[in-house]
């Protein structure tokens, strides 16, 4: 489904991605993690296009990301959601109009009697039906994230690229985002990429995972074999996390 062959990025003199080897499933939840600055956000940011690279091939469902296609890099922006840290919420639009607006960006019309439907079941899986008008404000951080993850799933994706996004929030919440994710996996068979630094995430969904350092994948595999026989990289990573 994604595939990243010899990739690699530098900013400047620093080199953030090094030869970068990695093929994510369809339908799969796949976990990318590391510490700080190991590239893992720079990583997302190729795969949907929001950051160049410099060599070595994306592809995505065999379409190569290329930033010289632009009008290509569009359409497989559109089947990529993508999720934040700090959620990206508009403060001045409520519940339903901050999941309607990539409608809007994509040149639809939000008010069509489907689109309207769309947007109210999306609230609703997401569990936020007795909050659609409210503003991002009078949200709790988790119902925050909940609102990012219908808005990212409005376009009807293959995809929805995590990027840190449980980790403003509490442990309890986490759990509860996390197992939203694996229901949208579960049932509309989207693709999940995650992209974090905590080892909870990776342990409660991901099938495989990816361990990067410095720009390079250190180990790859289902969580289990990785965290049972961990290399001394991982123990090390482990060891740090606490
Ligand atoms: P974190 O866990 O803190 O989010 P990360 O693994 O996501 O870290 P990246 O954000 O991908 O790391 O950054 C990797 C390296 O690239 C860092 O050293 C960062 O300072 C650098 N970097 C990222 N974006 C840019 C940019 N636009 N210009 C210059 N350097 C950048
Ligand atoms: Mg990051």
């Amino acid at each position: 489904m994604i595939n990243l062959v010899n990739v690699r990025k530098s900013f400047g003199e620093l080199e953030v991605l090094k030869d970068i080897n990695l093929q994510i499933h369809e339908k799969e939840i796949y976990g990318i993690i590391g510490q700080s600055g190991a590239g893992k956000s720079t990583l997302l940011r190729c795969i949907n296009g929001l950051e160049t690279y410099d060599s070595g091939t994306i592809t995505v469902d065999g379409t190569a990301v290329d930033e010289n296609d632009k009008k290509q890099l569009r359409q497989l922006r559109k089947d990529m959601g993508m999720i934040f840290q700090n959620f990206n919420l508009l403060s001045r639009l409520d519940v339903y109009d901050n999941v309607a607006l990539p409608l809007r960006f994509w040149n639809e019309n939000p008010n069509t009697e489907e689109n309207k439907k769309k947007i109210e079941h999306l609230i609703e899986l997401v569990g936020l039906k007795d909050k659609m008008h409210e503003r991002p404000e009078n949200l709790s951080g988790g119902q925050k994230q909940r609102v990012a993850i219908a808005r990212a799933l409005v376009n009807d994706p293959k995809i929805l690229l995590c990027d840190e996004a449980t980790s403003a929030l509490d442990p309890r919440i986490t759990h509860g985002i996390l197992e939203l994710l694996k229901q949208i996996n579960e049932e509309l068979g989207i693709t999940v990429v995650v992209v974090t630094h905590q080892m909870e995430v990776v342990k409660q969904i991901c099938q495989r995972v990816a361990f990067l350092k410095h720009g390079v994948v250190l180990a790859e595999g289902k969580p289990e074999e990785l965290f049972v026989k961990p290399t001394e990289d991982v123990k090390k990573f482990l060891g740090e996390e606490g």
